[in-house]
Formats: C-alpha cells, sequence, structure tokens
C-alpha cells in the first residue's frame, strides 16, 4: 500500500480545524493569521521580517483531509473525523482518533466537549457523540445478534507512566508478553449500559485528572488523555476505539528559565509525539518494524499500528493568533511533512 492508496481507503485522515480569536487575544491586539479558503486547504500569513528589517507576510499553503473553519462546530468536525471509525469497531477493526496541537488550541473542547458552563455552547464533544453512536450500532438488528458488550477504560499517560483516571489515578504498570501482546495490569474497564453512563465516566474522569493540580503545573496540558470504548463478544475484544487527547506541543518553553520538571516533561512529550508520527508512518505501510517501544503512549496503542482493518484520524488544532504562530507551524508540519512526503 503506498501513501497515496491509504489516503484513498481512508485507513489515515489528517484534518485540521481552527479556533476562534479567544477574547484575550481579541484584548491583546492579537491578529489572526490563519484563513481557510476550504476544500481542505489552510492558509498560515506568518510575519518576518527581510534583512533590511521590512517585515512582510509570507503565506503558506498546507493540504489536509478536511480544513475546519473557526465557524464549525463540534457536531460537523465529528461527523467527518470520528463518526466513520464507529463502524470500523463493530466490523472488529481498531479505530483511533488523536488530537493534536499547542496547549489552547481546542483538543479537549473538541474531544470531551464544553460543560464547564462558562461557554453559552454547551457543545458535546467527539467523546459524547461517538458513545451514542456506538450504542447507536449496537440496537441495529445486524449487531445486536452478535452479543457485543460495551467497555469503557480512561486512562492518563504522564511523563512515561499510565494512571487511572476511572480508578483514583492508581498508577499502572505496562507489560509485554512473548507475542507482543501489550496489557496495562489493572486498569479498570468498566461496563456501559448505555451512552449516558460513558458520558458519567468521562466526567469521573475529567474530574480526576484535572484534580490536585495547581495553576502552575496545568499537568493536564502536560498528558496524554486515553478514552477506550471495548466491544467484546465472548469476552474476547471483537473492536476498540481509542480517542485521545494529546498533550500540548508547544514551541518556544524557554530552556534557561524553565525548572527540571519541565524539561523532563517536554522531552518526554516530544520524545512520545515523534514515536506516533512513526508509528502512524508504518501503518499500512508493508513494514514488520512498528517503532511502538519508542514510547509509553505507542506502547500502549500498540494495537492501533497493527492489523488489517485499523483506521487513524488525525486533528490538528490551530490557535489562529499571531502569537502562537511558531506552535501552529510546528502542528501544521507534523502532519504534512512526515505523513505525505
Ligand atoms: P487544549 O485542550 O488544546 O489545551 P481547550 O480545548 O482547553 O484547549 O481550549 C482552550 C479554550 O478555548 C477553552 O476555553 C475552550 O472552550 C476554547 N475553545 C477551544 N476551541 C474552541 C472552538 N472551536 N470554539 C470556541 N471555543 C473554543
Ligand atoms: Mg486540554
Amino acid at each position: 500500500l503506498s501513501l497515496s492508496d491509504m489516503v484513498e481507503a481512508r485507513s489515515i485522515c489528517v484534518c485540521v480545524r481552527k479556533r476562534p480569536l479567544n477574547s484575550k487575544e481579541v484584548t491583546k491586539n492579537d491578529i489572526d493569521v490563519v484563513s481557510i479558503p476550504g476544500n481542505g486547504t489552510l492558509l498560515l500569513h506568518e510575519p518576518k521580517q527581510k534583512v533590511d528589517l521590512t517585515k512582510y507576510l509570507d503565506n503558506q499553503v498546507f493540504h489536509f483531509d478536511y480544513s475546519f473553519d473557526e465557524s464549525s462546530t463540534n457536531d460537523l468536525v465529528y461527523r467527518f473525523t470520528a463518526k466513520p471509525l464507529v463502524q470500523t469497531i463493530f466490523d472488529g477493526g481498531v479505530a483511533t482518533c488523536f488530537a493534536y496541537g499547542q496547549t489552547g488550541s481546542g483538543k479537549t473542547h473538541t474531544m470531551g466537549g464544553d460543560f464547564s458552563g462558562k461557554s453559552q455552547n454547551n457543545a458535546k464533544g467527539i467523546y459524547a457523540m461517538a458513545a451514542q453512536d456506538v450504542f447507536a450500532l449496537l440496537k441495529q438488528r445486524r449487531y445486536s445478534g452478535l452479543d457485543l458488550c460495551p467497555y469503557v477504560t480512561f486512562f492518563e499517560i504522564y511523563n512515561s507512566k499510565v494512571f487511572d483516571l476511572l480508578n483514583k489515578k492508581a498508577k499502572l504498570r505496562v507489560l509485554e508478553d512473548e507475542k507482543q501482546q501489550v496489557q496495562v495490569v489493572g486498569l479498570q474497564e468498566m461496563y456501559v449500559s448505555c451512552a449516558e453512563d460513558v458520558i458519567k465516566m468521562i466526567e469521573m474522569g475529567s474530574a480526576c485528572r484535572t484534580s490536585g493540580q495547581t495553576s502552575a503545573n496545568a499537568n493536564s496540558s502536560r498528558s496524554h488523555a486515553v478514552l477506550q470504548v471495548i466491544l467484546r463478544r465472548r469476552n474476547q475484544v471483537h473492536g476498540k476505539f481509542s480517542l485521545v487527547d494529546l498533550a500540548g506541543n508547544e514551541r518556544g518553553i524557554d530552556v534557561r528559565s524553565s525548572d527540571r520538571q519541565t524539561l523532563v516533561e517536554t522531552a518526554e512529550i516530544n520524545r512520545s509525539l515523534l514515536a506516533l508520527k512513526e508509528c502512524i508512518r508504518s501503518l499500512g505501510m508493508d513494514s514488520h518494524h512498528i517503532p511502538f517501544r519508542m514510547s509509553k503512549l505507542t506502547q500502549v496503542l500498540r494495537d492501533s499500528f497493527i492489523g488489517e482493518n485499523s483506521r487513524t484520524c488525525m486533528i490538528a488544532m490551530v490557535s489562529p493568533g499571531m502569537s502562537s504562530c511558531d506552535s501552529t507551524v510546528n502542528t501544521l508540519r507534523y502532519h504534512v511533512i512526515n505523513f505525505w512526503s
């Protein structure tokens, strides 16, 4: 399979979503440097300076399968990204959806939704919409005879350590057996009987994720959160959907003024995002070597990178402001260079 075949077959789908300028950015007179003309394209107007110090805007084009502008809703984004993947797990496959981007770009808004009450639009996220669709399909006649049972896990990977968000952040060990099957030992797998059950788990886990956190150490943005919906059939895994809210990939962390913990975290995040890129690249490429041991993240998601029936969707989130330009370029390049060339 060549990469273009994979795109045809939609085993990998790469999209981008731009959020609106927020009130803080507007107050600071930040300028919107991202435009979405449609058709999967994104234009970045990056301010640059010539040697004679005259300023100009360097316009760069980036291509994606889909691009969503600031007026698009979670519902629209879901329909073109994760929704087609729900079918995959009913057909016995492994589906994975990643939200990628710097802190504040909208990953959690897109995945988990916005129930803070602060925003007017109590927007459901991809987690909840996927859960609803899973239960809708379970009721369909062609699947109701299969005796599929849905379970949920929700965990966080921080500094290469796995914590169970459905069990008071218990620290868990990851083991690999001789057949390279990876197991997170003791991870709570909760049976769910309706979409509301899943939403309750998400709320419980998200509260667990942010507890014990100071603003100086907002480590929810420094960790990867993984929600999995697992369909079991006679106790065997039939299909698995992993929805991943990745750690922020921000640029411009000042090495001199950062403390040791921040530097260790940053190095760890970079390492796992690099590993993820390599694993996605090897997906479907007739490659027998999947470098999943490069990081804990890719190790626990090993199933996502193998098998005949794996489908992955990556949603790159970008902030529109000029002040975020370095991180935005970083986010856009992660996809363009690495998946398509
Ligand atoms: P991240 O998880 O990437 O750090 P968040 O999802 O927490 O970022 O988003 C940061 C802030 O921006 C939140 O207050 C969120 O509600 C808001 N936000 C993000 N995306 C959008 C959007 N598409 N429309 C409106 N508000 C958004
Ligand atoms: Mg977040």
